[in-house]
């Protein structure tokens, strides 16, 4: 049986899907069958990225499926090494190439490198592919509202997501509120928390209990509920149906707040400030 995941809609009218499949760390082949199973149980939103090296995987499923191109709401992202106009016309390219597509959904800054001083310039080239209707929607990732308050002062296209690191353990409630201000939607990378402890947590677990779900189901309900879109990764298949098996259930505002009372603001991955 396939899941319907409701769409949010973008500052520029397009749908995408509140939940999707990620696939980082999940080698070609891997992401291949990953991504099949995903089809399969009903996702429709995937996001890859040129550094994941799983393009090429990633677009091999999606052509095996039989899923037609205009149900499916596909991301990948221009890597750090490749900002600037003519560099990013031709990143986009070799990700095209590698996908097998011929348009794209949503195209992402990985990061915004600030040491490069460059991502004013790659969003430039993002706002030239947007307007010859090669990608329906371009955004950000990791950028932080300073690098959005820069991007939005000297480009035409406001962002349309910024997909940045949300878990309980990060609940980046600074950041939230300024994309939201904007206009741009938040999207939660690691909405698990990357498997690093927070489904173990002994709040989650008990909401869990509570719901009768499992502590991933919770942490995705939590997420979906605050208007984030998420794309959690497995590569186990029991996962893969359990992660978008979260539309028939809600939480009430009692485990909305013990989850949110988790906050650390704890990173697992990289400070936007200062990499790449
Ligand atoms: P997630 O938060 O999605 O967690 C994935 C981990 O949780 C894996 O170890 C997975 O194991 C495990 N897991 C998944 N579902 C369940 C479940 N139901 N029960 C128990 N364990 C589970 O981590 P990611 O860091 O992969 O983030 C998700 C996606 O976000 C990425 O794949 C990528 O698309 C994006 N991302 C973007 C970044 C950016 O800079 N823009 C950075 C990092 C991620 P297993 O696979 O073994 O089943």
């Amino acid at each position: 049986m396939s899941t319907k995941v409701p769409p949010i809609i973008l500052n520029n009218g397009v749908e995408m899907p509140q939940l999707g499949f990620g696939v980082w760390q999940v080698p070609d082949d891997e992401a291949e069958r990953a991504v099949a199973t995903a089809l399969e149980a009903g996702y429709r939103s995937i996001d890859t990225a040129a550094a994941y090296g799983n393009e090429e995987g990633t677009g091999r499923a999606i052509a095996a499926s039989g899923v037609p191109r205009e149900e499916l709401f596909v991301t990948t992202k221009l890597w750090n090494d490749d900002h600037g106009y003519d560099a990013t016309l031709r990143a986009f390219d070799t990700s095209m190439t590698k996908l097998g597509l011929d348009y794209l959904d949503l195209y992402l800054i990985h990061w915004p490198a600030p040491k490069q001083d460059n991502y004013v310039d790659t969003y430039k080239a993002f706002e030239k592919l947007h307007s010859d209707g090669r990608i329906k929607a371009i955004g950000v990732s990791n950028f932080l509202p300073e690098h959005l308050e820069r991007l939005i002062g000297e480009t035409s296209v406001i962002p349309a997501v910024d997909q940045i690191e949300v878990h309980p353990h990060l609940q980046q409630h600074a950041a939230r509120e300024y994309n939201a201000e904007q206009g741009i939607a938040t999207e939660a990378w690691s909405p698990l928390g990357s498997g690093k402890g927070i489904l173990e947590v002994p709040a989650i677990v008990a909401v869990a209990q509570k719901h009768n779900r499992t502590p991933a189901q919770i942490v995705l309900r939590w997420h979906l509920q605050l208007g984030n879109v998420v794309i959690p990764k497995s590569v186990t298949p029991s996962r893969i149906r359990e992660n978008i098996d979260v539309f028939d259930f809600s939480l009430d505002t009692e485990d909305l707040a013990a989850i949110s009372a988790l906050n650390e603001d704890r990173r697992t991955g990289p400070d936007p400030a200062k990499f790449g």
